[in-house]
């Protein structure tokens, strides 16, 4: 029998993450670091403190100015970083209102950020990957409203449902040639995102409620998750959207 131990160094690897300088962004970047790889930190805010936190590990981490609200903006960013084996799709924004009030500067807006971005930025990396016939990983940060509907959030919900599918569609085209296109759908993590929700009191209990593992997720339970699809143990997974919910989806 032969078998090969599972490996989840991502030592000598070079990962791109943008929205890296705080939330899910923050702790992907540290997780992806932990496990060897050279972080960018890419982002409109700097992500000093992410970098510095890099180094105090004893990792290594630059920081690369990139504004998303221009979702064509990516291309160029990686561009200036030579060879990359690992993208992070996480920086993404959220708008609330009715369905019935909700604007175009709205939709566009969040649209613009969580699916156009991803997939643009997804396709420059694919280009210099397969151009040097390395292997590489794209992981896209969807949502619970991947699946579900939610509420008041219509182009979110829309932008994350568009961010499974993309994932799929790249797996499809992309396995083949040596790029591994997952997804991860974190569930309810405590991020300057769901300020809003935790301050609500009632909506908070109603979401604890709900929540199988009885709590707010941490940006650090995403990181496990990243370094697992980033890694050479996550090989065969294609096309997959990974649920870290503490059971949310399963209720
Ligand atoms: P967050 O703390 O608000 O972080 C969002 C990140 O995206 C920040 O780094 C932000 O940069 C960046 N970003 C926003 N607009 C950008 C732009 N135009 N150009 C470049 N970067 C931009 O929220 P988070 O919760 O960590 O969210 C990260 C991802 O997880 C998002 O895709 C979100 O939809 C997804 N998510 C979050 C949850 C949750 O419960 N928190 C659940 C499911 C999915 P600035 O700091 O400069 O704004």
């Amino acid at each position: 029998m032969s078998f090969a131990a599972p490996n989840f160094s991502l030592e000598g690897r070079r990962a791109f993450v943008t929205g890296a300088n705080t939330g899910i962004g923050q702790g992907i970047a540290l997780g992806l670091a932990s496990a060897g790889a050279q972080v960018i930190c890419a982002g409109r805010t700097p992500a000093e403190e992410t970098v510095e936190a890099i180094g105090r590990m004893g990792g290594k981490a630059q920081i690369a100015a990139l504004d998303l609200s221009d979702p064509m903006a990516g291309a160029a960013v990686l561009a200036e970083h030579g060879d990359l084996d690992i993208l992070v799709n996480n920086a993404g924004i959220i708008r609330r209102a009715d369905s019935l009030d909700f604007t175009e500067g709205d939709w566009d807006d969040v649209m613009d950020v969580n699916l156009k971005a991803v997939f643009f930025t997804a396709q420059a990396f694919a280009k210099h990957a397969l151009a040097r016939g390395a292997h590489a990983s794209i992981i896209n940060i969807a949502s619970l409203l991947s699946f579900q509907g939610g509420i008041r959030v219509p182009s979110y919900t829309a932008s994350k449902h568009g961010v499974a599918g993309l994932t799929k569609i790249l797996a499809n085209e992309w396995a083949l040639r040596g790029i591994n296109v997952n997804a991860i759908a974190p569930g309810y993590i405590a991020t300057n995102n769901t300020v809003a929700l935790r301050a609500d009191e009632n909506r908070n209990r109603d979401i604890l409620a709900r929540i199988p593992a009885g709590a707010w997720g941490k940006p650090e339970d995403i990181a496990g998750a990243a370094v697992f699809l980033a890694s050479p143990a996550a090989r065969y997974v294609h096309g997959c959207v990974l649920n870290v919910d503490g059971g949310w989806l399963a209720r």
